[in-house]
C-alpha cells in the first residue's frame, strides 16, 4: 500500500511558548517528520516565540537538541534536517508586555499571501493578552487560525470567560481547540468504522450492545506535574475531556456529512444527552507508594490532598439509541499498563442452541488507541477437534502495524496529524467553544457534590488495576472490566 502525502499550502506557524516543554516533545518533531514526508513545503516558516533570549541561530540548535531527543533516527524521504531547521526563525516577545511585538509583525510582514497559524503553548492565563497583541499589531487577518491547548478552563464559567476572551477577537471558525486524542488515527478510523461499514451501525445501539467500556490507563505517576496536577485531579486533567471526547464519537449520531460543524453538533447532542451521575456511580482512587516511588499525596507535596489520581464511573445517556446501555469510563495513574481502550461488549445471543456446556459468549469489538493501534472483533467459533460443540471466542485482529505493513509505520502522531489540519483549515478534530462548555457543565455538579460532602479518594495499589471500589462498580451489574494489560 502506498501512502499519498499531500502537500499543505505554504504556511507562516507561530508557536508561542516554542521554547516549552510541549512544543519540544511535541510540536517541533512533529513538523519535522511532516517536513521529513513531503507535507510542509520549502516555502513555509515556522517561528517560535517566547521569553527566553535567543537568536534564530540558538533557536536552531535548541530544535536540533529537541529532534535528536525525540525523533532519533529518522531518516528524511525529502529534504535533510539542515533544509528543515533552516525555516525555523526565533522572536523574543513577552506576551503580557509590548517587547519583542514589533519584531513579530515585521517577520510576518515577509510572508505575505501564506496561511498565519498561531500556536498558543503558552498557560491559559497568557491566552487574551496573545489575542489582543495579535490584533494590535495587525499581524492576524481574518484568515488567520489560533491553536489553544488544554487545559480549557476549570469549569463552566473559566470556560466560558475563555471563549469569551478569544471571541473578542477571533471567529470561532478561526478557533483551534486542541485535544490531542482527537488526532490518534484508532479514533478517525472509530468514525471511518462506524459510517463507512454497513456491519456494524444496524448493530450499534442499546437493542444489541450490553455495555460499553472507555479505560485510558497510565503507568506512571503524576511526575513533574504535582502542583498543577494537584489541583485538577483525574476528572479534569483526563474525564472531562479525552474519555469524553471518545465517548462522544462513539455514541454519536451518524452526521448527515463529514464536515466539521455536522460531526461536532452530534457531539455536542450526546453530551447534553448524558444524565447526571448517581455518588454511588462513582469511584475516585489514589495511588499508594511503591518501592522507593513515593504515594500520591507525597509526590504532591499535600499531605491532606483529596485529588483524585484515578476515577470510574458509569454514564447513561438519555436518547433512543442509547437508553439502557451504560458506558463505563475509567482512567489513572500508575496502574497496571499503559493502556487505552475502548470495548462495545455485545449483548449474548438470546438463545444458545449449543446448550449450557457450550457456555456463555459476547462479541466484543475492541478499539486499541495505545500501544498497537487497532482494532479486534471478538467472534464465537467452534473450537477445533473432537470432543462435541465446544465454543470458544477468537479474535479478527486487524493490528494496523500489521495490516497496513511499514505504512503503518509512518501514521503521523496526533499533533502532527492536527497540525497540519489547522494548515488545511479543517476543524472537524478540534472542540468547539459549545462542546467544552457543556462538558463542563456536566462535570461541574460531579465535582461540586464530593467537594460538599466531603468525599476522600479510596486509595489503591500501585500497578493495579484501580481500587476495589472500582471492580464492584462493574460486578455490581453483574459484569467485569476487561484487563488491564499491554
Ligand atoms: P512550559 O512551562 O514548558 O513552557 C511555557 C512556555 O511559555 C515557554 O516557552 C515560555 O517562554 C513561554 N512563556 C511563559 N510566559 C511567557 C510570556 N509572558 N510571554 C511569552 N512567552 C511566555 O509549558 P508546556 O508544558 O510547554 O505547556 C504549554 C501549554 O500546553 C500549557 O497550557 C499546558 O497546559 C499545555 N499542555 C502541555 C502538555 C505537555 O505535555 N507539556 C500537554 C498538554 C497541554
Amino acid at each position: 500500500m502506498v501512502s499519498r502525502v499531500i502537500p499543505v499550502e505554504p504556511f507562516d506557524l507561530v508557536i508561542f511558548g516554542g521554547t516549552g516543554d510541549l512544543a519540544r516533545r511535541k510540536i517541533l518533531p512533529g513538523l519535522y517528520r511532516r517536513f521529513c514526508s513531503g507535507q510542509m513545503g520549502e516555502d513555509s516558516r515556522v517561528i517560535g516565540a517566547a521569553r527566553a533570549e535567543m537568536d534564530a541561530e540558538g533557536y536552531r540548535q535548541f530544535v536540533r537538541e529537541a529532534i535528536d531527543e525525540f525523533d532519533a533516527g529518522r531518516t528524511c524521504e525529502v529534504g535533510t534536517i539542515d533544509a528543515f531547521l533552516k525555516r525555523l526563525d526565533y522572536v523574543t516577545v513577552d506576551a503580557l508586555g509590548k517587547d519583542g511585538w514589533p519584531d513579530l509583525a515585521k517577520l510576518m510582514g515577509e510572508g505575505t499571501g501564506r496561511v498565519r497559524a498561531y500556536y498558543f503553548s503558552v498557560a491559559p492565563s497568557l491566552f487574551g493578552a496573545l489575542a489582543e497583541r495579535l490584533h494590535t499589531y495587525g499581524i492576524a487577518d481574518e484568515d488567520a487560525r489560533i491553536v489553544v491547548e488544554k487545559p480549557f478552563g476549570r469549569d463552566e464559567a473559566s470556560a466560558c470567560a475563555l471563549n469569551g476572551v478569544l471571541a473578542e477577537h477571533f471567529d470561532e471558525s478561526q478557533i483551534y481547540r486542541i485535544d490531542h486524542y482527537l488526532g490518534k488515527e484508532t479514533v478517525q478510523n472509530l468514525m471511518a468504522v462506524r459510517f463507512g461499514n454497513m456491519l456494524f451501525e444496524p448493530l450499534w445501539n442499546s437493542q444489541y450492545v450490553d455495555h460499553i467500556q472507555i479505560t485510558v490507563a497510565e503507568t506512571v505517576g503524576v511526575g513533574g506535574r504535582g502542583e498543577y496536577y494537584d489541583k485538577s485531579g483525574a476528572m479534569r486533567d483526563m474525564m472531562q475531556n479525552h474519555l469524553m471526547q471518545l465517548l462522544c464519537l462513539i455514541a454519536m449520531e451518524p452526521p448527515a456529512k463529514f464536515d466539521p460543524d455536522a460531526v461536532r453538533d452530534e457531539k455536542l447532542k450526546v453530551i447534553r444527552a448524558l444524565d447526571e451521575v448517581e455518588p454511588r456511580d462513582i469511584v475516585r482512587g489514589q495511588y499508594e507508594a511503591e518501592g522507593d516511588k513515593p504515594d500520591y499525596r507525597t509526590h504532591v507535596e499535600n499531605p491532606e490532598s483529596t485529588t483524585e489520581s484515578f476515577i470510574a464511573m458509569k454514564v447513561h445517556l438519555s436518547n433512543w439509541r442509547w437508553a439502557g446501555t451504560p458506558f463505563y469510563l475509567r482512567t489513572g495513574k500508575r496502574l497496571r499498563a499503559r493502556t487505552s481502550e475502548i470495548a462495545v461488549v455485545f449483548k449474548e445471543t438470546p438463545h444458545s442452541i449449543f446448550g449450557p456446556e457450550a457456555g456463555r459468549h459476547r462479541n466484543i469489538l475492541t478499539i486499541r488507541l495505545q500501544p498497537n493501534e487497532g482494532m479486534d472483533l471478538g467472534v464465537t467459533i467452534k473450537e477445533p477437534g473432537p470432543g462435541g460443540m465446544r465454543l470458544v471466542d477468537v479474535p479478527l485482529d486487524m493490528t494496523f502495524a500489521d495490516a497496513l505493513g511499514p505504512d503503518a509505520e509512518d501514521v503521523p502522531d496526533a499533533y502532527e496529524r492536527l497540525i497540519m489540519d489547522v494548515i488545511r483549515g479543517n476543524q472537524t478534530l478540534f472542540m468547539r467553544g459549545d462542546e467544552v462548555e457543556a462538558a463542563w457543565a456536566w462535570t461541574d455538579p460531579i465535582i461540586a457534590g464530593w467537594e460538599k460532602r466531603g468525599d476522600k479518594p479510596e486509595p489503591y495499589e500501585s500497578g493495579s488495576s484501580g481500587p476495589e471500589d472500582a471492580l464492584a462498580l462493574m460486578h455490581r451489574d453483574g459484569r467485569r472490566w476487561r484487563e488491564i494489560r499491554i
